[in-house]
């Protein structure tokens, strides 16, 4: 069965927990372990094709950067998050788009940039027109999420195996639902 494998990059408390188990279990986890990383897998179909989404919560405390090397090699789509509420994960999201980009050696590698907390308007540091504006500098999509009120996140996911799939067949689109 055809496997898509994505990987959650992002500084530690930008949600990528919340973000992955909101998508794989349909709930809003509080008080996540901050040095979990595991392994998610979902049912999706494509092109009325089971599918398999895999996707790989990191939990950014690779000590090594030959771990994270070694993630972004198997990985076939990124998804890298930052907190709208927080401007310092905004910056740091520079440095993972640049070892995807080094590793992959590719022109087009699946990527979408995220703003998630978006719940949180009062306590918004980043404008969704400055994460729109990287997003079109790095020349893929821009979406802001909330793991807490379930916002946008099966499109999230939805948008990167349509991007992978994209890249793969080359210009050929393709329908994702998820099961
Ligand atoms: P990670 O380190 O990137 O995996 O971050 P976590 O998923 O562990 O989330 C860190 C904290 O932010 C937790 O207390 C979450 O409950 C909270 N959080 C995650 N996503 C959201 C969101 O969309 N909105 C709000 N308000 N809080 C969130
Ligand atoms: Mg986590």
């Amino acid at each position: 069965m055809r496997e898509f494998k994505v990987v959650l990059f992002g500084s530690g408390g930008v949600g990528k927990s919340a973000v992955t188990v909101q998508f794989v279990a349909g709930r809003f986890v509080q008080n996540y372990n901050p040095t979990v990383e595991d392994v998610y897998r979902k049912d999706i179909e494509v092109n009325k094709e089971p599918c398999v989404i895999e996707v790989l919560d990191t939990a950014g405390t690779e000590q090594f950067a030959s771990m994270r090397d070694l993630y972004i090699r198997n990985g076939e789509g990124f998804i890298i998050v930052y907190g709208i509420n927080n401007y310092q994960s905004f910056k740091d999201v520079m440095l993972m788009q640049s070892a995807i980009r080094r590793i992959k050696r590719k022109k087009e590698v699946p990527i979408i940039l995220v703003g998630n907390k978006c719940d949180l308007q009062f306590e918004r540091e980043v404008t969704a027109a400055e994460g729109q504006q990287l997003a079109d500098i790095w020349d893929v999509p821009f979406i802001e999420t909330s793991a807490k009120k379930r916002h946008n996140i099966n499109e999230l996911f939805m948008e990167i195996v349509q991007q992978i799939n994209k890249k793969n067949k080359k210009g050929s689109g393709c329908c994702c639902t998820i099961l």
